[in-house]
């Protein structure tokens, strides 16, 4: 057998795989690192997008969710839960069907794009939505574990944040070093903590002479690591980081002083001009929360001749609502020559 074996098998050194004996993967990882050139000149220095919605199930989750299930199914687990914005919940649906075992997907009713909850219905979850927000249903997983024989796969897992450093290496294996800036988008502010590890570990292997900024940006209407308190009703069109209350909130802390980075806010309207900037510019169709990675580095710019990665966590198919809603209406025309011809300025 040949070609990609998913990230347990191509990076197995880089992880503690003890006690298991069978890998569940979707052959997730080795996704596109695309440089951007018309950022890259809008911005006077080297951009690249690592495109993060070509994995099996359209994110960034899948990288976490395959260390979190191989590791549930190992230690003996039958049935996993998690609180979610969308993506974990599809991601956790799919991992565990393929390890055959049962899941239980907690979503904040009304809160998901609908894409989303369309997978996790369809790998057969068990998808409960909780008249709450993302931050109680999270709440209610966790304390769940107590009284039920289940295992949580939300990014509190420590086998998630393992899974996902494997972002890092990639960008480095194709750059041949780690970029000056990391751009990414925060909400529960895992995968920041989890892409510093990554490039750390490389640092501190020398497959990388220097480590990178990071650069964290959060949604303004779901700001809390910025405003420096809980949100209580976060808000924002970016619903994977409509979050008030991040779990990893102090290792974000920990990354952003260790990397000399910084954690920033940008509006919707950021974020729907980067969303929009992107699929036509760049031709990657990502969804909102992942465009506030570019939107920062427009905002706030970046120095000049820098090599900056921006992350683009998931994929634009997953909501269709925001996709249409923030584009213009395709007119109707009747179906003749004239009324085309009429149409198109002919
Ligand atoms: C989960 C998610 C995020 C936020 O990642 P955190 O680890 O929670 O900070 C950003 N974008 C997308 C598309 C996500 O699914």
């Amino acid at each position: 057998m040949s070609g990609w074996q998913g990230l347990l098998k191509e990076y197995a050194a880089w992880f503690d795989l003890a006690g298991v004996d069978e890998v569940v993967t979707l052959q997730e990882g080795n996704t596109p690192l695309l440089r951007a050139d018309r950022l890259s000149e809008r911005l006077g220095a080297h951009v690249w997008l690592k495109f993060e919605g070509v994995n099996p199930t359209g994110s960034f989750k899948d990288r976490g969710m395959t260390m979190a299930i191989t590791k549930a199914k190992a230690h003996g687990a039958t049935k996993v839960i998690c609180g979610s914005t969308g993506n974990t919940s599809a991601a956790a649906a799919a991992y565990a069907a393929k390890a055959g075992l049962e899941c239980v997907v907690l979503v904040p009713e009304g809160k998901i794009a609908l894409g989303k909850l369309a997978q996790a219905m369809v790998y057969g979850a068990t998808v409960l939505q909780i008249r709450g927000n993302f931050d109680q249903a999270l709440d209610l997983a966790r304390e769940l574990t107590q009284h039920l024989p289940i295992t949580i796969v939300n990014s509190i897992n420590p086998d998630r944040i393992e899974g996902q450093k494997t972002g890092a290496f990639e960008i480095v294996d194709v750059l041949g070093r780690a970029p000056d800036i990391l751009a990414i988008p925060v909400g529960n502010a895992g995968n920041i903590t989890a892409y510093w590890r990554g490039f750390l570990q490389y640092y501190e292997a020398h497959r990388s002479t220097s480590l990178p900024r990071m650069w964290g940006f959060q949604a303004a209407g779901a700001a809390p690591i910025v405003l420096g308190h809980p949100v209580a009703n976060p808000e924002t069109i970016a619903s994977a980081i409509r979050i008030g209350n991040p779990a990893s909130w102090v290792p974000a802390l920990e990354v952003v002083h260790e990397s000399h980075g910084d954690i920033r806010a940008v509006t919707d309207d950021d974020i729907l001009d980067a969303y929009r900037y992107v699929a036509r510019y760049e031709s990657v169709f990502c969804e909102p929360a992942s465009a506030a990675s570019v939107a920062g580095v427009l905002k706030f710019g970046v120095p000049e001749g820098a090599t900056v990665v921006c992350v683009l966590t998931g994929n634009g198919l997953k909501d269709p609502d925001t996709a249409l809603s923030s584009s213009a209406r395709p007119p109707v025309v009747d179906a003749t020559l004239e009324a085309l011809m009429s149409e198109l300025g002919g």
